[in-house]
């Protein structure tokens, strides 16, 4: 069985339908879709080693199915430098959790690769009760929250729909590069649209899935978070 048959299998045993993002983004990396080194650490000492392994800086995540937001629960810690940062940051988001959710479940804090500042992109499924899985791509922030500027298409996604997706957004002169805005790399993004298609096509069983940020880089991109919920 593949992972991520297993991974939803593991999750519907446990009763879960929202999945970690470790597991999620297992998912990614078993669909082609680039994610930032990650590794689940269980004390400080794992913590620090595994920062070690993937390489400062890092980011430090709650890793918890009672905590969906993780930022809002004082969950996530970027830019951590060295392993006196990553020890000390392991406490401060066990005690945030604590503090936030005096009840949660915690499975351990995500270590991962910091990705550098880029354009932020959005990437999503939803199943649509009438057209089925249904694909979203966006920029991040403003541009989704406040100007609504995304495109959605029906999947499966052929290659030339995700470069529409993407050509037709009325931000895609800024994807194009535009005073410090570097050019991102349109073929990674046609590409993560297109693995994403693929996923949520072959696992009808995901009812939405959230790739955001992706950092889009002049060469290549990186999902940062991914968050995937079941039916
Ligand atoms: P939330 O569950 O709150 O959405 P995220 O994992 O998206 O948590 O983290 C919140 C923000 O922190 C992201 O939107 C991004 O700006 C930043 N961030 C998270 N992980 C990384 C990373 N690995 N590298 C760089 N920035 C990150
Ligand atoms: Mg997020």
């Amino acid at each position: 069985m593949d992972h991520t048959t297993k991974i939803i299998a593991q999750a519907k045993i446990e009763g879960r339908v929202v999945l970690l993002e470790p597991e999620a983004k297992t998912i990614c990396v078993e669909y082609g879709i680039p994610v930032t080194k990650f590794k689940v650490a269980c004390n400080e000492g794992e913590a620090t080693a595994f920062a070690v392994e993937i390489g400062f800086p890092v980011v430090l995540k709650i890793v918890s199915p009672d905590i969906i937001h993780k930022s809002d629960a004082g969950g996530v810690l970027i830019n951590l430098k060295n392993a006196t940062e990553v020890t000390s940051g392991y406490r401060k988001i066990m005690e945030n959790a604590k503090s936030y959710k005096p009840d949660a479940k915690i499975v351990g804090v995500l270590v991962q690769e910091m990705a550098p500042q880029s354009t932020e992109i959005i990437v999503g499924a939803i199943k649509d009760s009438q057209f089925g899985q249904t694909i979203m791509f966006g920029l991040g922030g403003i541009f989704v929250e406040v100007l609504k500027d995304v495109n959605f298409r029906i999947a499966p996604l052929t290659a030339d729909d995700a470069k529409e997706m993407i050509t037709q957004l009325k931000a895609y002169p800024l994807l194009k590069g535009f005073r410090n805005t570097p050019p991102a790399d349109i073929n990674a993004l046609i590409s993560i649209l297109c693995s994403t298609s693929r996923l949520v096509m072959e696992h009808p069983e995901i009812k939405e899935l959230d790739l955001n940020p992706v950092m889009a880089y002049p060469n290549g991109a990186k999902t940062v978070d991914a968050r995937i919920i079941l039916e």
